[in-house]
């Protein structure tokens, strides 16, 4: 597999020009490297820190039309996220699968109000492959949700939507990119937008993170697709524009298993503030979220607030017969959403469009934000269709809705390893022809040997956090366990990428930092941004 950083770079120094150049690895960027590459243009992407380290790896996990954007009446928005979650099935089989969610009922009204929603939802979807929803009695909602209480229940509503693994996804994104010719770099950092004597953009000032080495790289079309960071680039290229974006702050709790037994998921459609709450089982364990929070600020590392999490267990303690405290949370992280702000300021972010914005700037800058994980495939296509509407590229239809992602095409491994899809096979192969590879790296864990070495080898991991908070999901499951995995982590990355004694102790200090965040040890008043 050509999915090499050392490769990459070669390819990088080799290369005159390219016909498109994207800024920022997250889902969109990503998306838009599969789609530029696979219609045969030659495409770099860079990424400033690790693919997905961004908003991409701190979403809720759910590949969905949006039940709460169609109570608000958004029906063109539902109805494009709902047709790209069916393609989403399709074609990344190993990282989605339908997942049943069920809306408890406290009142004959809202059941019926629910459920009408649902089937107009069902409707809207054709046939994607989700189950479609259905009336559940009281005694039936509490056979999928053994942990929900009876009080007041007069029933639910089930139905069905995508869940999925966020910043694998990200990966095999970017391997199904080089697959077609793309060269991906993560640790690449853009630093300045180079202009010919036009005004015209005509390429980037990247610098090498891992060496320092600055390159200056020229590229047809430039996009932008840097998330909640759009507005730094935005300023590269004329620095007294106007912010395009507002970010809002969602946060999430991990518990354990024994707050929400069985397979569903929860909906709380409407909690105390009107926002929507999420139950959802994750990789054995619980994902609790999401909350709302604008904020000024916007950073790489966002800290849920005391607040977020305060509001969480609260509302979840409503709902749930075991009351989760903060001594039973495993791990909490926040994303940042890419909100399109509009153009006057407002503080309600519930009000921002969740529809993305494409723009294009006087110098010829493509800028791609705001969205849904869900989305990013048709995002991507607009984006790269109207660079071609613009005469930058010539004309080549797209067929991402046909591209299966990296690991979807072959066998399937049922069970711990099929989150790598059909890479699963070529894991089990290096486990035999490496057979010390094949110890779990801490007895408690089941992270193995062979794992980490693959995600060096063939998932571009340079460092503890890329192996232990995106390829595999150890931080954002059991902060604590990612804390006590990481000295053996970071060994097993000094043996395959040459690095010395000081490296791995860098390397555990700076994660078992981040640790610390994410079981939520700070002092939260330094937070109020
Ligand atoms: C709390 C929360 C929950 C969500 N839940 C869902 C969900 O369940 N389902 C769903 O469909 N969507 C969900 N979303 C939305 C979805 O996660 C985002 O729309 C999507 O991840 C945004 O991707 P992005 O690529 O635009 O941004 P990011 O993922 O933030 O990527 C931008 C990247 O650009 C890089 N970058 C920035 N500046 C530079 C530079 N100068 N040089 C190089 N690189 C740079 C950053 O490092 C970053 O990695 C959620 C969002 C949030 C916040």
């Amino acid at each position: 597999m050509r999915f090499n950083r050392d490769v990459f770079i070669k390819e990088l120094e080799q290369q005159q020009e390219w016909d498109v150049i994207i800024i920022g690895g997250g889902a969109t960027g990503l998306g838009t490297a599969v789609d530029a590459a696979s219609r045969g243009y030659r495409t770099l992407l860079v990424e400033q820190s690790d693919f997905a380290k961004g908003t991409s790896s701190r979403s809720t996990k759910l590949v969905h039309g949006g039940v709460r954007y169609l109570a608000q009446g958004n029906v063109a928005l539902v109805y494009e996220a709902l047709h790209e979650r069916g393609l989403l099935l399709k074609n990344a089989p190993h990282l989605v699968h339908d997942q049943e969610f069920i809306i408890p009922c406290y009142s004959w009204k809202s059941k019926l109000m629910y459920w009408v929603g649902l089937k107009f939802y069902d409707l809207l979807a054709g046939r994607s492959g989700f189950k479609k929803s259905s009336f559940l009695k009281v005694n039936k909602v509490l056979s999928a949700i053994p942990g929900l209480s009876a009080k007041k229940l007069i029933g639910g509503v089930s139905y069905s939507d995508g869940q999925f693994d966020d910043s694998r996804l990200a990966i095999n994104l970017a391997q199904t990119a080089a697959q077609y010719g793309g060269v991906l770099l993560n640790y690449m950092q853009v630093n300045a937008l180079v202009k010919n004597e036009k005004g015209v953009i005509s390429g980037i000032e990247a610098k090498d993170l891992e060496t320092g080495k600055t390159y200056q790289l020229q590229g047809k079309t430039i996009i932008n697709a840097t998330g909640v960071f759009v507005d730094d680039v935005l300023k590269m290229d004329k620095p007294a524009g106007k912010p395009l974006v507002r970010p809002s702050q969602g946060a999430h709790l991990v518990l354990n298993k024994s707050f929400l037994q069985g397979n569903s998921a929860l909906m709380i459609p409407k909690t105390d503030d009107g926002r929507v709450l999420f139950a959802v089982p994750w990789h054995g364990k619980v994902l609790l979220g999401t909350t709302d929070t604008p904020l000024n600020a916007h950073s790489l590392e966002p800290r849920p607030l005391a607040e977020e999490i305060h509001f969480i267990l609260k509302t979840a303690g409503k709902y749930l017969v075991k009351k989760p405290t903060h001594a039973d949370i495993l791990s909490a992280f926040a994303g940042l959403r890419p909100l399109a702000a509009p153009g006057k300021n407002t503080n309600s972010t519930k009000e921002i469009s969740r529809s993305h914005k494409l723009i294009v700037s006087e110098s010829g800058l493509i800028t791609i934000t705001g969205g849904k994980w869900t989305t990013y495939r048709k995002m991507a296509k607009d984006t790269i269709d109207r660079a071609i509407h613009l005469g930058k590229l010539a004309k080549v239809k797209c067929i991402t809705d046909q591209i299966k992602i990296h690991g979807a095409d072959g066998v399937q491994e049922p069970g711990f390893f099929a989150i790598y899809g059909s890479d699963a096979s070529q894991i089990r192969k290096l486990m035999k022809s490496e057979p010390e590879l094949v110890d779990a790296l801490h007895g408690d864990f089941q992270l193995v040997k062979a794992e980490v070495v693959w995600m060096i080898r063939n998932e571009m991991a340079r460092t503890v956090e890329d192996v232990l908070a995106r390829r595999s999901r150890v931080l954002f499951l059991n902060a604590d366990a990612a804390g006590k995995l990481a000295p053996a982590v970071a060994a097993l990355m000094a043996k395959e990428l040459n690095h010395n004694d000081t490296w791995i102790a860098a390397q555990v200090l700076e994660f078992k930092g981040l640790v610390q965040q994410y079981l939520l040890k700070y002092d939260e008043k330094e937070d109020k941004t």
